[in-house]
């Protein structure tokens, strides 16, 4: 059952060969069991989960039960939902519980999928390896020495050490698909506005999307069914027509365009990664796609323009943390100003403040030009970029991260070795495209890399359908790691 698709998980369901109370206390178990080690769950509520779980049966019975119903998932701390602690890694939020629900947890519930929990994540999503957690630092299923990327590592690493069937994430530089190219799962990041954001804690507005991660291109696609759609409680939520994911999945794929971007491919990317994403090229053109060199002449400028708007959209969205109003408070403090001050000084970790401070520089008076606008122009050459190459092609392949999973403590002294981690991912968040994470093989080392391919805005579908027909013909999103196989 732990390494069942979210299709055996509902066949077995409506067959009766287990009931959704059955199922979740087996992941409730094995995240009792194995999260010491991993620190990928930061708090459970079993109680209330086996109601869940109770009500999904009741729905199966009664013949109402759609293609999620029952089947558990875990969310990232990030999104707010009634009653559970949503943490967002920090300690400024270490007692917040949420009021209400955000949409993608409405929706996911209203789907019937079971809350088992909630996962660990870097301090407002900010970081590549997990470390930055006020919860600490989540560890890889496939070598515990190792981070499990980041933001959305506490996902990561729960799915793949199968404490989970799915779980949600968010990215905005590349916080699902990291995390998933380093745990060996998929994980997809839909077009900015297809998921609304209403209740996920905001980091960087223009940037920030949520999505599944989970261990194939099949179950995001179902995830992701249930996930998309208009919110009006989200000024940047798209009014389109519904969409069905898992519609194009079985389509061959012959005569797909993939574009190859000749700046990923020059160097800065480790060879056991390169070796993997070479073969699964190959594998591609078996497939009967096609490759063609493509270019995106300004995709070494993204790293530089991604951390001068995200910061300056955190240090914005961060100033509702006042102390006052909800969140940590110091228990000391002369007058108002005094509370302010103390109370982001103790609740905000070292890399949010480094963020905020950034934020502020590139915002204020006489730097707004010289950083914040070229920034935005940037980004639109960025975009522009994409916009030239998906002329020639129909999906832009390519590295997801330029390496396997480091060793926990070996970036994080040296921020821009860590912020050099998504280099491959950044640009598309800057152009507001869809991207995805499928593994693709294994170091020598035994640690998992991702294959990333991107696609033109809304072409989440083509992109699931690339992952599914890569995965009927490899196995590596089926591989798991030994010491959570039992
Ligand atoms: N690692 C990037 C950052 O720290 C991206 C994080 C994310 O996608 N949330 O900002």
């Amino acid at each position: 059952m732990i390494n069942a698709s979210l299709t055996q998980l509902a066949s077995a369901l409506a067959a009766k060969q287990i009931s959704s109370v059955e199922l979740t206390q087996l992941f409730l178990d094995r995240i009792t069991q194995h999260n010491p080690s991993l620190n990928a769950i930061v708090s459970t509520q079993p109680e209330r989960t086996l109601a869940e779980a109770r009500a999904a049966d009741a729905r199966i019975a009664a013949g109402e039960a759609g293609p999620l119903t029952g089947i558990p998932l875990a969310h990232k701390d990030i999104f707010c939902a009634e009653g559970w602690a949503s943490t967002c890694g920090s300690k400024m939020l270490a007692d917040f519980v949420a009021p209400y629900d955000a949409h993608i947890v409405t929706r996911l519930k209203q789907a019937g999928m079971v809350t088992l929990g909630r996962c660990n994540m870097d301090e407002f999503a900010m970081g590549s390896s997990n470390e930055t957690s006020h919860f600490g630092a989540v560890r890889n299923p496939w070598n515990t020495q190792c981070v499990p990327g980041g933001s959305s590592g506490g996902s990561a690493a729960a799915v793949a050490a199968r404490l989970t069937p799915a779980a949600t994430g968010t990215d905005t530089g590349g916080s699902i698909r990291q995390p998933a190219a380093l745990c060996g799962l998929t994980g997809i990041k839909p077009t900015y506005g297809v998921v609304s954001r209403y209740g996920m804690i905001a980091y960087a507005s223009s940037l920030d999307q949520g999505g599944p991660m989970a261990k194939s291109a099949e179950d995001c696609a179902m995830m992701l069914n249930a996930m998309a759609g208009f919110d009006e409680r989200d000024s940047t939520s798209l009014q389109r027509p519904a969409e069905d994911y898992c519609a194009q999945l079985q389509q061959p794929l012959k005569g797909l365009r993939v574009g190859l971007p000749k700046e990923f491919f020059a160097e800065g990317m480790d060879a056991d990664v390169r070796a993997c994403v070479d073969t699964a090229l190959a594998q591609l053109r078996e497939l009967g796609a096609t490759t063609v060199e493509v270019s995106l002449p300004n995709s070494g400028l993204s790293v530089p323009a991604y951390y001068v708007i995200a910061p300056a959209e955190a240090s914005s969205n961060l100033s509702r943390f006042d102390g006052v109003r909800y969140g940590y408070r110091a228990p000391e403090y002369s007058d108002l100003n005094d509370l302010y001050c103390k109370s982001r000084a103790q609740g905000f970790g070292a890399e949010v403040k480094r963020r905020i401070l950034m934020g502020t520089y590139v915002l204020s008076h006489g730097y707004y030009d010289a950083y914040y606008l070229k920034a935005q122009k940037i980004r639109r050459l960025i975009a522009r970029d994409f916009a030239n190459a998906f002329e020639q092609c129909d999906v832009i392949a390519g590295p997801t991260s330029p390496s396997v999973a480091f060793a926990l403590g070996e970036k994080s002294a040296d921020p821009v070795q860590m912020y050099l981690s998504d280099i491959y991912t950044i640009s598309t968040n800057l152009a507001g495209l869809p991207g995805m994470s499928v593994p693709c093989g294994f170091s020598p080392s035994g640690l998992p890399v991702g294959l990333q391919l991107i696609g033109p805005w809304f072409a989440e579908a083509r992109l699931l359908q690339c992952g599914h027909q890569y995965q009927l013909a490899t196995d590596w999103h089926t591989r798991q790691p030994e010491a959570f196989a039992g």
